[in-house]
Parts: C-alpha cells; structure tokens; sequence
C-alpha cells in the first residue's frame, strides 16, 4: 500500500492500513504533518479535553502510524503512472516507489491574498478557516474577505461567535449562489463593505495580534481603515492535483472525484482522501474520517483481486 501524502487523511490511512497488514510506505511530501502543523491552536478534534497544538498532534499521529508498522519517505512526488497495477510513483531525486494500491492524500492549501502582513499574522488574529478559528474569536469583531460562497458561508458561521462581522469583498457584487446572498444581507450582524482590497492587516504590537485592516478602495483608490481582531481569508482553495490530471478523473474545481460514500477514484485500486477530495467540510477529524474509509476500500480491493487471481489460477 502506497499513500501519497502525510496529513491526517494519509496517517489515517496508514494506521489502518498497517493494521489490516497492508504494509504501507507514506511518502510525506514538503509539508510532513500536512496543514495541521501551520497551526498552533486545535480545540475540536475528538479526544482531547484541553487545547492541543497542530504540530504536536501530527507528530502524535505519525508515531502512531509507525508504531503498528508504518514506514515514513520524505520524498515529494513529480510523477505518477496509473495506467497499470503495480502503481508507480517517481520521487524528485528519482526515486521509485510502487504499490498494489495507492492512497492519495495530497491535501488542498488555501489561497491568500499574498501580503507580508498576513503572513506575518498568521495564526495572530488572520486565518483562512472559520469552522476552525472562529470559536477564538467570541464576542470580537472579525472580517471575511472574500465574495464567493466560502466568503459568505464563513461570515454567517461567524455570527455564531461575533456580534459584528464584516464582510470585505473588492467588487460590488458577489459571486456566491443567491440563497447565501439572501441569508448575508439578511443577517443583522453582518455588514457588507463592496469595493474594498485589503492593503494590510495591522499589527496591534506586543501580543495584541491583529487589531485592524487597511482597505483601499478599489473605484476610488481612498484608504480607510477597520478595527477587527478576526480576519479570515476566504478567497478559495487549491486541491494539490496536478499530479493526476489526465490519469484521473477530477471534478470541476479540479479536486479528485471519488465514487459518492466511498474513498473509490475513476482508477481501481486508486483510492482518495482528505481535503483533496472535499470542498465542502474540510476539518482535521473528515480527513481522518475518510483516510480510514480508503484504507478499507483498499483493503477490500485487494481481498477481491487476490481471490480472483486464486480463481484464475485453479481454472
Ligand atoms: C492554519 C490552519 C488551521 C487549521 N485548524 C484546524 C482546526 O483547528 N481543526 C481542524 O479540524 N482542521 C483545521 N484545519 C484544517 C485541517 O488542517 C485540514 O482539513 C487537514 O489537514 C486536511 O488533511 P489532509 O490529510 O487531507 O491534507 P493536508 O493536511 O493538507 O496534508 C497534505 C499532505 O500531502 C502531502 N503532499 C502534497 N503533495 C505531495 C506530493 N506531490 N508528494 C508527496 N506528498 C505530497 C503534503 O506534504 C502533506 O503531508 C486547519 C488548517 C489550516 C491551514
């Protein structure tokens, strides 16, 4: 079993993967750990009463996966060939890995706008999930920028915890499906600010984190500025597939399509996870939900192919 990725999707898959004997080999990428390990701050995966730090409880998974018998590879992946069984990847040393089945767990990073600033205050007051940060925030005032759904989706989850949600958005209508439109400007405690780019995310200095953003606007070019302690980015996603264009079938927003209710992709014994499957969830805990359904897809794949060839063999 190979598996393609190092997040919780792909040492989820792992654990059971190891367990039901599969023997698998994690090829863990740049970014061992995946997405959890850019964080500080977990407070809604499963199993912990206290706050737990996002790098230590991938670490904690890792050793997990390797204690019941998985092997770690510190390799990227720059190619793939899926036309047959044994399944090749090639690493970007040149390194050759081949399994009977293969887990892809690549993972999607969100899109950010690209400024110092941001960077800067990563995990300080901006983020780029709500579903994740926004409990941080209770009772603060906080922005989205965006004008997609995303953007509207995470404002109307923020108004469980903020009384005074912004919404930034550089034009002067939004893209989102109308239903999400109608819920936004329905909502007394979301206010919508069209024409305006943020400039900057203000550091508050000492621990303060984020205190306010500098907008431009975009008709007029005039500066103005917001004071919030919450921005949340929410300008889209890229699912990590250009690896498997043309050798797999992706959906319209490009993330690996997989059979519905199963981890199953267009290929056999090719099986996806994670959030390079899934726009629509998105958490440590789904990931992990559905690196356990590849794991035994792939497992029942190999079951079934195993007895065919014994069927074969006896004819
Ligand atoms: C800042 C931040 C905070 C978050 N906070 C929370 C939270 O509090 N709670 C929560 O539930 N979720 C949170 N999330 C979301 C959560 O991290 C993701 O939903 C989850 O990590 C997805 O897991 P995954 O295994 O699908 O992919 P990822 O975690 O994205 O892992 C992808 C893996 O694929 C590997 N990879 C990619 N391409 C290649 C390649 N070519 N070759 C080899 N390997 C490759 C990468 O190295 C990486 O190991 C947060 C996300 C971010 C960014």
């Amino acid at each position: 079993m190979l598996i393609l990725g190092s997040g919780p999707a792909g040492l989820s898959a792992a654990i059971y993967g190891a367990r039901a004997g599969m023997q698998p080999i994690v090829v863990q990428g740049i970014q061992p750990g995946g997405q959890l390990t850019t964080t500080t701050d977990v407070e809604n995966y499963p199993g912990f009463r206290e706050v737990i730090q996002g790098p230590w409880l991938m670490q904690e998974m890792q050793a997990q996966a390797e204690h019941v018998g998985a092997r770690m590879m510190w390799d990227t992946i720059v190619e793939v060939d899926l036309s047959q069984r044994p399944f090749r990847l090639i690493g970007d040393g040149g390194d050759v890995y081949e399994g009977e089945v293969l887990v892809i767990a690549t993972g999607a990073q969100a899109k950010w706008l690209g400024l110092d600033s941001e960077q800067a205050l990563k995990g300080k007051g901006v983020s780029a999930c709500a579903t994740c940060d926004g409990f941080f925030y209770r009772g603060k005032k906080v922005a989205v920028i965006g004008g997609g759904n995303t953007a509207v989706e995470e404002a109307l989850y923020l108004t469980n915890h903020s009384p005074d949600v912004t919404l930034i958005h550089r034009r002067d209508s939004l893209r989102a499906e109308r239903i999400l439109q109608e819920r936004l400007h329905a909502h007394p405690n979301i206010t919508v600010l069209w024409n305006k780019e943020v400039a900057e995310f203000v550091d508050g200095g000492g621990n303060a984190g984020l205190c306010a953003v500098e907008l431009t606007d975009t008709v007029t070019g005039e500066r103005s500025r917001l004071d919030v302690e919450g921005g949340f980015v929410a300008i889209g996603h890229h699912p990590a597939t250009e690896l498997f264009r043309g050798h797999l079938k992706l959906d319209e927003d490009h993330y690996i399509w997989v059979e519905p209710g199963t981890a199953k992709t267009s290929v056999p014994g090719v099986f996806a996870c994670g959030d390079v499957t899934d726009k629509v969830y998105r958490q440590a805990i789904t990931a992990a939900g559905t690196g356990c359904m590849a794991a035994l897809d792939a497992e029942r794949f190999l079951q079934a192919a195993e007895f065919a060839e014994l069927a074969e063999a006896a004819e």
